[in-house]
């Protein structure tokens, strides 16, 4: 689904979600002005949960935390039991500060700081996904100095392709991200690590990249590293407790992505078939598993609501619209050529959840673009909207992951508001930025 699941038109026409009305929101907080609507969350976590459950119970759900992270949405993942991955320093100190359970949060990265180890460390956090030899080194030696046993697990480069964009492959041969095992740079790694006191070697974990629709890839590096772990119980006797094929479960951003996108219950049923299968097959024991969703937790939940500004027509070429954001606050179109959908808040109209694809009568094609200064600067290349006002409220589905995670204060622009919607009622989780913390960092020479 690319809509919030609450979303629907209200009697005044106009869409609303999580039974509020968007106007109203736009009304009240501005725009640019990002929603999430709380039902949708809480609905995949407990989707992903209940077909692990089902098929696999010896999983965790751990949400891929760079995604999006605030105290508004750490409470209801806590509040569904699912775990946290942190990639920095910051997201870790984010999550403590929010009382998250130490022990359910898996870090990541592949240049961890030895600030950023030590505190992860000194928190007594699940997992450390070691990225390579030099990080696995100083973890052996700060858990001597701390007296600790760190558990971690070995990110792996399983050598497995997926088709997403080039930028978000990261489990080919070719990438900056864990223990190539095409040499026997993951096997020395196995064998320090097992012969350290102060590390515990739980697994093996492998993340094969992002926005991912097919399943087949991920049988592939669930093989992959069943074959890695029977040489390394061959030659060292390590038998690995937990094995992940990480994250990176695609959702629908514009209606053509709604059919390709897998549910929870298929995602489920070939992760663990892969588990159980491999693990029979070399005669391994079937590990315990944690995947890592990030969009496919809280993509769909979030909106994000603009004013239309100045309206362009290029005779024979398109209409540019203009809104009050853009790159800014989504630098994913321009990054890497992401797609979204929009619908007119205000007057949705009946095929407000089908909007997409070439002009139909009284339609012409659209550009949907930023106010920032560069012509990269666009949020939907291409889009068949009916005529557009200057003051329409423009919503764009599917905005919940990575908008807000990557947006940037370029052009000086503020970081948008954010309300969290739930029966009825709207609460303000992030206030709009102000000039005064844009300059609170800054040190003015008297
Ligand atoms: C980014 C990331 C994820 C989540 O990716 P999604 O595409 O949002 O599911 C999971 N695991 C790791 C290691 C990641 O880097």
């Amino acid at each position: 689904m690319l809509w919030p699941i609450t979303t629907t038109i209200n009697a005044a026409g106009h869409l609303a979600i999580g039974g509020v009305d968007l106007l109203d929101l736009a009304r009240e907080w501005g725009t640019p002005l990002y929603l999430y609507d709380e039902a949708t969350i809480r609905e995949r976590c407990r989707a992903f949960h209940a077909a692990f459950d089902a098929r696999y119970p010896e999983s965790a759900i751990v949400y891929a935390g760079k995604t999006y992270l605030s105290p508004a949405i750490l409470a209801i993942l806590r509040e569904e039991g699912v775990w946290l991955d942190v990639c920095s320093g910051g997201e870790l100190g984010l999550a403590l500060r929010c009382a998250f359970p130490a022990a359910r949060i898996v870090f990541h990265g592949n240049n961890k700081s030895p600030d950023e180890l030590r505190l992860a460390v000194e928190a007594g956090i699940g997992r450390i996904i070691v990225d390579n030899e030099l990080e696995l080194g100083r973890l052996i030696a700060l858990g001597e100095e701390l007296g600790r046993r760190v558990p971690i697990a070995l990110r792996l480069n399983p050598g497995v392709g997926a088709h997403t964009h080039e930028y978000r492959l990261t489990g080919v041969v070719d990438s900056k991200f864990g223990f190539p095992t095409i040499d026997d740079q993951a096997e020395r790694a196995v064998a320090r690590a097992i012969g350290a006191a102060s590390v515990e070697l739980l697994g093996y974990h492998c993340h094969i990249g992002a926005h991912i629709f097919e399943l087949e890839p991920y049988r592939d590096a669930v093989a992959a590293l069943f074959r890695f772990a029977a040489e390394m119980r061959d030659r060292h006797g390590f038998i690995p407790a937990e094995i992940s094929p990480g994250g990176g479960m695609a959702i629908a951003y514009i209606p053509e992505d709604e059919a390709r996108q897998s549910a929870p219950d298929q995602i489920a049923s070939v992760i663990g078939d892969a588990l159980r299968d491999c693990a029979a097959a070399v005669g391994l024991p079937a590990p315990r598993t944690w995947i890592e969703p990030g969009r496919a937790l809280v993509g769909q939940a979030g909106v994000a609501l603009y004013t239309v500004g100045a309206v362009k027509e290029i005779p024979s070429v398109r209409r540019y619209v203009a809104v009050d954001g853009g790159m800014a606050d989504n630098i994913r179109p321009a990054l890497y050529e992401a797609e979204y959908t929009a619908a007119i808040a205000n007057r949705p109209g009946p095929r407000f959840h089908a909007e997409g694809g070439t002009a139909s009568e009284g339609e012409l094609t659209s550009r949907v673009v930023g106010k920032y200064c560069e012509s990269g600067d666009l949020l939907i290349r291409e889009i068949a909207l009916p005529p557009v006002e200057t003051g329409d409220l423009l919503a764009l589905p599917a905005s919940g992951a990575y908008n807000l995670a990557m947006s940037s204060n370029y052009n000086l622009a503020f970081r948008p508001a954010v309300v969290f919607v739930n029966d009825g009622r709207a609460r303000l989780t992030r206030r709009r930025e102000t000039l005064d913390d844009l300059l609170s960092a800054e040190v003015f020479e008297s």
